[in-house]
């Protein structure tokens, strides 16, 4: 993947780099055999905020960062931008964990959200943060009982942030007629793209050395651990795996993990008269087929919707980099859900959302060798999480016996998904039937058994 054929598609990655000069020259790759403490492969936010996290405990350790193309040209430089905490999985963090530990991560998701928040704030991080919370809105009949179950397992349980909203409410801040909301004040929308280059720019004067333009090819385990790229090597005690959907390359992972596609449009600037949603409110409706919203900070309008393309084989992650090629589909839904606001786009990306199994990320070892370590699988909420991810990572890497080691995401999820090509041609059957069950909800149309029954075969959904 190279960084201009994201860079002239994702808003958020075209707008960040435009802003930083010499981004192209500085990106420069490893050309060397070299030696470090720890290697990070991959430079999105699981990447950056691992390494961080690294010289946060001991500055003396010797930290590279290697990156395919440059750094936030991931999921990190093209996702929609909600600092999110891990609650609407509470569910599947449950059904995974019990109960006590599902509470522990799910506080531990705020926490991290709050240390995002506050190290944006303490450094004058210009990301475009605006934290007027989350609204998950339900936008027809369908999805009136998506949050049901969990509202009242948990409210009055410390830490619990979202509340029940009545229509009206729900209406006002999600600018457009809706049925009913949950709200939860305490996210926030950013620019995630310029995070991960100010975070890039973080690592480098903490003294951490970063290669961009530097594919990982092979980890190379024979008389020592070594990355090996193109042109150059890194020996390293240990290694952290940071690549996110392109980690469908090993098998461990691969059995786990399902690679899907969300398609973002980004319309030009428009006039707003005085919106909760101009000011920063992140909303998406409850549907499988998850619809989201949210304004820029120069007054555009992003609208997405998740679960669209299904991966085939390793390749899911490389392919899914594309033109929106559900674009009519998604601006369809910003017709209907949003009448008054719609508009022609002018940016629009398809990348790919790596679900795991259980909808949880999982942070382990390679099971080829104990000093290497792989952290996928956040399933669309892992602007926040990643930060909790970087924690866990830091502790394996550094071999220590600590609260992060021995964290419940540190083990792959039960469920094991079909190999290829049943895979593919089952999801494929699955994603076709769900985008009917889509059509016939946004219409309050009822859906045929056969149809129902094949959508239900999803692994994937975002509150569970
Ligand atoms: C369209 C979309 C919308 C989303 N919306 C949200 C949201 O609103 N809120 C939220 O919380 N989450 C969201 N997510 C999920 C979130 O973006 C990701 O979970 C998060 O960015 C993962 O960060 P990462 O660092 O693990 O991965 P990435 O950012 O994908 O980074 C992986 C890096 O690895 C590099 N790489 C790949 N292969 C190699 C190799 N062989 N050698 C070296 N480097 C390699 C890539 O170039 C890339 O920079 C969304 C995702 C998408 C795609």
């Amino acid at each position: 993947m190279d960084a201009a054929r994201v860079t002239k598609r994702s808003f958020w990655l075209h707008e960040a780099l435009e802003h930083e000069e010499g981004w192209e020259v500085a990106a420069r790759p490893l050309e060397i055999e070299g030696n470090c403490d720890i290697a990070i492969v991959g430079g999105g936010f699981t990447g950056l905020w691992t390494a961080l996290e690294l010289k946060r405990r001991d500055s003396s350790l010797d930290v590279v960062v290697l990156d395919a193309s440059v750094c936030g040209s991931g999921a990190s430089g093209t996702n929609a931008g909600y600092l999110m905490n891990l609650w609407p999985k509470y569910n599947s963090l449950v059904a995974t964990f019990g109960t006590d530990d599902a509470l522990a991560v799910a506080r531990q998701s705020s926490a991290v959200a709050s240390e995002i928040v506050a190290l944006i704030e303490d450094h004058n991080l210009d990301v475009g943060l605006r934290a007027h919370g989350w609204l998950s809105v339900s936008t027809n009949s369908a999805q009136d009982s998506a949050w049901g179950s969990l509202l009242e397992q948990l409210e009055g349980v410390p830490g619990f942030p979202f509340r029940a909203l009545g229509a009206a409410d729900a209406s006002q801040l999600a600018g457009t007629d809706v049925r009913a909301g949950v709200f939860d004040p305490t996210c926030a929308v950013l620019q995630p793209a310029r995070l991960a280059r100010y975070l890039r720019q973080l690592a480098l004067q903490a003294g951490v050395r970063i290669f961009e333009n530097t594919p990982m090819t092979r980890i190379s385990t024979r008389g020592g651990l070594s990355v090996d790229t193109p042109r150059g090597v890194v020996n390293a005690g240990a290694v952290v795996v940071a690549i996110n959907a392109w980690a469908i390359r090993f098998r461990q992972v691969r059995r786990h993990m399902v690679i899907t596609a969300s398609d973002t449009v980004v319309t030009r600037p428009m006039a707003w008269s005085d919106s909760p949603l101009a000011s920063g409110l992140g909303v998406s409706d409850q549907g499988r087929l998850l619809n989201y919203w949210r304004t820029t900070t120069d007054g555009r309008l992003l609208f997405g919707k998740g679960g669209l393309g299904v991966g085939w084989a390793t390749r899911g992650a490389h392919d899914m980099f594309s033109d929106a090629i559900n674009e009519g589909l998604v601006l369809a839904r910003m017709r209907s859900i949003l009448p008054r606001l719609s508009q022609p786009a002018e940016f629009r990306w398809r990348a790919p959302v790596e679900y795991s199994a259980n909808s949880l990320p999982f942070f382990v070892a390679w099971e080829r060798h104990p000093r290497v370590f792989i952290g996928a699988g956040y399933s669309g909420d892992g602007v926040g999480p990643s930060k909790l991810g970087a924690k866990i990572l830091a502790s394996l890497a550094l071999g220590v016996d600590d609260q992060w080691s021995t964290h419940p995401l540190t083990s792959t999820p039960k469920l094991t998904l079909p190999p290829e090509p049943f895979r593919f041609l089952g999801g494929q059957a699955v994603l076709r039937a769900l985008i009917r069950q889509d059509s016939d909800q946004a219409s309050d149309r009822s859906t045929g058994a056969f149809t129902k029954s094949l959508a239900r075969l999803d692994p994937t959904a975002w509150i569970e």
